[in-house]
């Protein structure tokens, strides 16, 4: 199904595409040095992305562009910028402090309280949030995590255990951990954490790739959790845990995808400035153009039917291979020497994997659609 952009979506991707511009004037230094943020606080972009993703009770009101308003939780308005705001840079656009992957969480299963408390925590536009799942041994299989929550006493939780490759962790000021109570699925809860805490402790990991993530490893010695931190109490035992986070990442699946299209369109702007006629252009721009009519088709698909796994898994798939071919398609054009010519070049060329990584790696995509295509066949 061909998605057309009416004139909101219109006027949002061209507000983003002119805003992107400036996050690519700061991507080789963010890349460089990431814990350096203060110079970059005040972006323009980065104000606009904190306004896009922050409800509009808890912010400064609705996001208006024009004479239209934006629903902050629409997962296609979001994939429509992402993609011209990856196409400025994806690390930098990883690197705003904000509600980020979080956000969404909360806004799954988070009760007003929480959700209030979450967003006046980055109220300053300085602090950064975080989604705690990876673990060093349990990276795609989230069932599987060993963090544990553990009671202690009537009124008190207590969290043990390793979080890994998560961005912001180290700089975090509020994030979300999941952790289990017990054995199966339904005892995974996710609690609402506020960092500098007892018991936590973030560190920055060095990445080859998308570096503005910022991704880190934390200990969890004892941290304590109230239980009106844990986020999803009031919803039914099916709800509360993974329940949220399997409709958070098919969000943030499509907007990876949307990331990578982005970079895609970036490597090829790159490559037709510098060799203008290099061969096989046009076509790696249609295929990146039909990666963004799929990358659109997930957004609508998670705001009309959020708990569907497929067409999100088949942008993200499609989306960030596409990233990987272009940027060995515009190495090729121009030659091994411009990896050094090029910085953003030799960039984009670390970011495009860490993006086939982030969310579930090609395989486990791949998974998703099998599963989702034999589960409608025995339906049918
Ligand atoms: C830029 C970036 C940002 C990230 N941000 C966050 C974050 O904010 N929070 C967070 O919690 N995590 C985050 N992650 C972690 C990310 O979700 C994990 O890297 C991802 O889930 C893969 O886990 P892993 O790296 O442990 O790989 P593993 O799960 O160990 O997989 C290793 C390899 O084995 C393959 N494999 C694994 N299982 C199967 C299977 N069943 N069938 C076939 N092949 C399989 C994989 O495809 C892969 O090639 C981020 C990662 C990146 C790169």
């Amino acid at each position: 199904m061909l998605i057309t952009l009416d004139d909101r979506l219109h006027a949002l991707r061209g507000a983003t595409a002119e805003i992107a511009a400036e996050l690519r004037t700061h991507a080789l230094a963010v890349d460089a040095d990431p814990s350096r943020m203060k110079p970059y606080l005040e972006l323009e972009a980065f104000g606009l992305i904190r306004r896009a993703t922050t409800p509009d009770r808890f912010g400064r009101g609705p996001l208006r562009l024009g004479g239209h308003v934006y629903d902050q939780r629409s997962c296609l308005e979001r994939v429509v910028s992402t993609v011209e705001l990856a196409r400025g840079d994806a690390g930098m656009l990883l690197s705003c402090p904000g509600p980020a992957l979080a956000g969404i969480l909360l806004d799954e299963l988070g009760d007003e309280e929480q959700q209030r408390r979450f967003h006046e925590r980055l109220s300053d536009g300085r602090t950064w949030s975080f989604f705690a799942m990876t673990e060093p041994d349990r990276g795609n299989d989230a069932s599987a995590l060993e963090t544990r929550l553990v009671r202690d006493g009537d009124d008190l939780y207590r969290l043990h255990g390793t979080k890994r490759y998560v961005g912001n962790g180290s700089r975090g000021g509020v994030g979300v951990v999941f952790a289990r109570t017990g054995r199966g699925p339904l005892s995974i809860r996710a609690a609402l954490v506020e960092p500098p805490a007892p018991g936590y402790r973030g560190e920055s990991l060095d990445m080859v790739g998308l570096r503005g993530a910022r991704l880190s490893e934390i200990s969890l010695d004892g941290l304590p959790v109230e239980p009106h931190m844990l986020l999803g109490s009031h919803k039914s035992p099916a709800r509360r845990g993974l329940w949220g986070a399997v409709r958070t990442f098919h969000h943030m699946r499509a907007q990876v995808a949307a990331m990578a299209v982005g970079t895609g369109l970036a490597l090829h702007e790159l490559v037709v400035a510098h060799r203008p006629g290099a061969p096989g252009a046009e076509e790696v721009l249609d295929r990146l153009e039909a990666c963004r009519q799929l990358v659109y088709a997930a957004g609508a698909a998670v705001d009309r039917a959020p708990d569907s796994a497929r067409l999100p898994s088949m942008a993200k798939l499609g989306a960030t291979r596409q990233a990987v071919a272009v940027s060995a398609w515009a190495v090729r054009s121009l030659g091994a020497a411009a990896l050094v010519e090029h910085p953003l070049l030799e960039k984009w060329r670390r970011d495009v994997c860490g993006l086939e990584f982030m969310e579930g790696t090609t395989n486990i995509q791949r998974e998703h659609i099998a599963k989702s295509h034999l589960r409608a066949r025995s339906t049918a």
